[in-house]
């Protein structure tokens, strides 16, 4: 799957809008939801995602979508400063195989950056704990303004 497509509703952000894959909650409006990455590239590193989309990527989305979507993304992104305090964010989105895009239902990654703390690669980090997913979570939630 690259940058032309079906989307396909059994991928794993669709099942986890629909409550039939687990995830690690951090916020939820109307428009978005927000979870932590489990193969995070650093500590807090966080996804938002439309709910209701049929896009699987940026060049897909419908433009009624894209205003509270990237409201979205800043809203938890700013959480994410608030609560770990990092020197920097990245905020990336990829769009196809080549781009280095693995699920195919829109978001963006929210990373947190700290000096001197190199960035792991995307897609080949281990799985995090999900205890301290939960607690980074809540940090993050308690931050939401
Ligand atoms: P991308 O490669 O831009 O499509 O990003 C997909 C991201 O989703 C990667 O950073 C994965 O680590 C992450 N990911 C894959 N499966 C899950 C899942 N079940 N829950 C949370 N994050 C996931």
């Amino acid at each position: 799957m690259s940058l032309d497509g079906t989307y396909d509703a059994g991928n794993i952000f669709a099942k986890i809008l629909r409550g039939e894959a687990p995830s690690v909650r951090v916020f939820e409006d109307e428009h978005v939801m927000a979870f932590m990455d489990v193969f995070p590239q650093a500590r807090g590193h966080t996804l938002v995602i439309p709910k209701h989309s049929t896009a699987r990527n940026f060049l897909e989305e419908e433009p009624r979508v894209i205003g509270p979507l990237m409201l979205g993304v800043q809203r938890v992104a700013r959480a994410v400063r608030a609560a770990l305090e990092p020197d920097g964010l990245v905020i990336t989105q990829f769009n196809g195989a080549a781009s280095g895009q693995t699920v195919y239902h829109l978001h963006f990654h929210i990373i947190p950056r700290w000096e001197g703390q190199p960035l792991k690669g995307h897609g080949v980090g281990g799985m995090a704990d999900m205890d301290e997913l939960k607690t980074l979570a809540a940090q993050i939630a308690a931050k939401i303004s």
